[in-house]
């Protein structure tokens, strides 16, 4: 019985296909969504998968300047990136249309003082 031998096993440790963000946006420190990355954000992703959400809901991803190239592309070819605009745009845009609707599964949005 030559060439039996189970070569080319296809169970990978390498897990691409899983989100790559590692946790919520914290709105206090908000830093990069790239796994292992802990810089400061400044560029907002924000996305939209149509399987799963609503044409007008927005998940966001964060992305500091070094990131932000590779979380778009990410985004991007799966047809889910809506809009990148920076950190700073993206909280004053919260701020002027806060949404009423309870739609918070990134965590409470607590009253801003
Ligand atoms: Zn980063």
């Amino acid at each position: 019985m030559p060439g039996s031998s189970p070569r080319g096993c296809s169970a990978s440790p390498f897990v691409d296909n899983d989100h790559v963000i590692h946790g919520p946006v914290s709105e206090d420190n908000p830093i990069c969504s790239a796994k292992g990355c802990r810089a400061a954000a400044v560029w907002v992703l924000a996305w939209n998968n149509p399987k799963l959400h609503t044409p007008e809901r927005r998940k966001t991803w964060l992305a500091c300047e070094e990131h932000r190239e590779h979380l778009s592309q990410f985004l991007g070819v799966r047809g889910f990136l809506k809009d990148v605009v920076t950190l700073a745009a993206w909280e004053a845009e919260q701020a002027a249309n806060r949404p009423a609707d309870g739609d918070t599964d990134d965590g409470p949005a607590g009253p801003s003082a």
